[in-house]
């Protein structure tokens, strides 16, 4: 084994593949270390009897053919050239919220969500076109950003995305009330801001605006495979490119002299030298675990941790069903189930095991992916957002049946909001919780979303602060933690941008 690389990634998440993959192809010696004996973190699969699960991924926005907008999907199919089968989602989403008595399913596509939006709401199609058509400036936006980190002129870009800019410091809920968007249309359009976990009041707009954008104009997909075919994709190229690649080899330190990387120490004691270490793993996990010597850690960089917000963790419940969807009457893919979307209110009940005012997200994978499990049977996830926090108090003698107890909430919400009755149907569950995440990628407290997009922490300031938060000299960060937020394309475009910066310090540039 050698014992230097020019760049040690730690983590074979998302990020830290897509940034492993990058600097091989920048032309560095590149090590890859993993503490688990499977790449992907937490796109990867499961498989409980005769059914293989998707641990994570909903559906990643496929924006291929839009006009100047390069997307996630189109840099891993046609740049980074990853051998995957993408599968396409059938409809964007149904929205059922019971108190409210909505139950509306809404298509891809900005005209037709416009039309279907304008048959639940009269009158509303003006308003909700302008907002829609103003997400897809601020999306444009992003991904000129993107696409010119090295040669931004940044007077033509102000001077040309006036509307990114001027909505760049504000909230969700802000731009709604200035563009007067009905109360009604908001309840239809907003189902999807669990998946960033940050309630309308306090979520940063750009962030917002660019994710549901490319979630509903264009469509959706997903790898046949699960998400483990992007990571084995993903480690094909490495290898092909002659990147190293270690499994079960967990990085216990990053070791620093005079705020600057050294190298790093594995759990079996051994030591690799480096000058460049990106990690996978959060700034949290880094910072107060993984430095040594422990002095080395910049009191700056425990003050900006110690100032943020950790995101929400999650609850799923995977159904491995001896029927097939028709059978029991599962039309869609995706459900969003909620008494009603004050994203406020329903924040606030995840941070307790008791209320019943909770929200889910659920999939038939079936609906996309009609072979994804045996002849006869279909597979269903629902998930719930819960931070990691109201566990607090479970005593480990009552964990199982506090998740069974869970579970089943969630089961009967979503027969009793979709008319359907899958108990009786369960040949498999698998039921994970804050827990089961903290273990298996070793999330700071069973966090999955990263810090909190909050205006103040989008993906603008945190953008423009990186430079000055490169707190120890050779240390970059990739992944949900990073500047992008947390998901599936920021996860990947972080590791290519951490890969990036890179570069620039190994030349002198950084
Ligand atoms: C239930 C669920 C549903 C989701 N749904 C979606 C969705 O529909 N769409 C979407 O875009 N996103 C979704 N996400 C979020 C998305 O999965 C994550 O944001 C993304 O996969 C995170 O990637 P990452 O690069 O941060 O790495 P992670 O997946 O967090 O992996 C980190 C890796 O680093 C390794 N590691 C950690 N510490 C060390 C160490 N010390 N030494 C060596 N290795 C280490 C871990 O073992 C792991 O393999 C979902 C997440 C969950 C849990």
């Amino acid at each position: 084994m050698q014992n230097k690389f020019d760049i040690i990634v730690m983590g074979s998440g998302l990020g830290g593949l897509c940034a492993a993959f990058e600097g091989l192809r920048a032309g560095y010696k590149v090590l890859l270390l993993e503490q688990h004996n499977l790449p992907g973190g937490y796109a990867t699969s499961f498989v409980r009897g005769r059914f293989e699960f998707e641990p994570s991924l909903h559906e990643m926005p496929d924006l291929r053919n839009v006009e100047s907008a390069p997307s996630v999907v189109s840099y891993l199919l046609d740049d980074a050239k990853l051998k995957v089968d993408l599968l396409p989602i059938p409809e964007a989403y149904r929205v059922i919220l019971t108190d409210k008595k909505i139950d509306v399913s809404i298509p891809f596509g900005l005209d037709r969500v416009v039309e279907t939006i304008e048959q639940a709401v009269p009158g509303s199609s003006e308003v909700t076109r302008n907002y829609l058509n103003l997400c897809r400036e601020v999306q444009q936006a992003f991904q000129y950003l993107n696409e010119h980190q090295d040669d931004l002129n940044y007077k033509e870009f102000l001077k040309e995305q006036g509307n990114f800019v001027r909505t760049g410091a504000a909230t969700q809920t802000e731009v709604a009330k200035a563009m007067n968007l009905p109360k009604e249309v908001q309840d239809i359009l907003y189902p999807y801001w669990c998946y960033l976990g940050v309630p309308a009041e306090r979520m940063s707009f750009s962030l917002w605006a660019a994710l549901l954008d490319s979630y509903i104009t264009k469509g959706a997909v997903i790898p046949r495979m699960r998400s483990h075919e992007f990571a084995c994709a993903f480690l094909d190229k490495i290898y092909q490119l002659g990147g190293v690649v270690r499994f079960n080899a967990e990085v216990t330190e990053i070791q620093v002299a005079k705020g600057t990387v050294t190298g790093v120490k594995l759990n079996s004691g051994e030591i690799i030298k480096t000058s460049q270490v990106i990690s996978n793993t959060s700034p949290s996990n880094v910072f107060t675990r993984l430095i040594f010597p422990k002095k080395e850690v910049p009191k700056a960089a425990l003050k900006n941790i110690n100032g943020r917000k950790l995101g929400m963790s999650l609850m799923v419940v995977y159904l491995g069903l001896n029927m097939t969807k028709e059978e029991l009457g599962l039309e869609e893919y995706s459900y969003f189930i909620a008494p009603h979307m004050d994203t406020e209110r329903l924040y606030e009940n995840i941070s307790t095991l008791e209320s019943h005012q909770i929200m889910q997200a659920s999939i038939c994978q079936n609906a996309a992916n009609p072979d994804c499990s045996p002849p006869g049977t279909c597979i269903v996830s629902i998930t719930a957002g819960y931070q990691a926090e109201a566990w607090d108090n479970i005593a480990a003698e009552d964990y199982f049946d506090t998740k069974q107890r869970l579970a089943e909430r969630l089961i009967i919400q979503f027969e009793e909001a979709t008319g359907t009755n899958l108990r009786p149907y369960i040949e498999e569950i698998e039921i994970a919780s804050p827990q089961t995440y903290a273990r298996y990628t070793g999330a700071f407290n069973g966090v999955v979303y990263g810090y909190e997009p909050e205006p103040w922490d989008g993906i603008v300031p945190r953008a423009l602060s990186m430079e000055k938060e490169n707190y120890i000299k050779g240390l970059q960060f990739a992944g949900g933690f990073s500047y992008r937020a947390h998901g599936y394309g920021s996860s990947i475009m972080s590791g290519r941008a951490a890969a990036h910066r890179a570069k620039k310090y190994l030349e002198g540039r950084l």
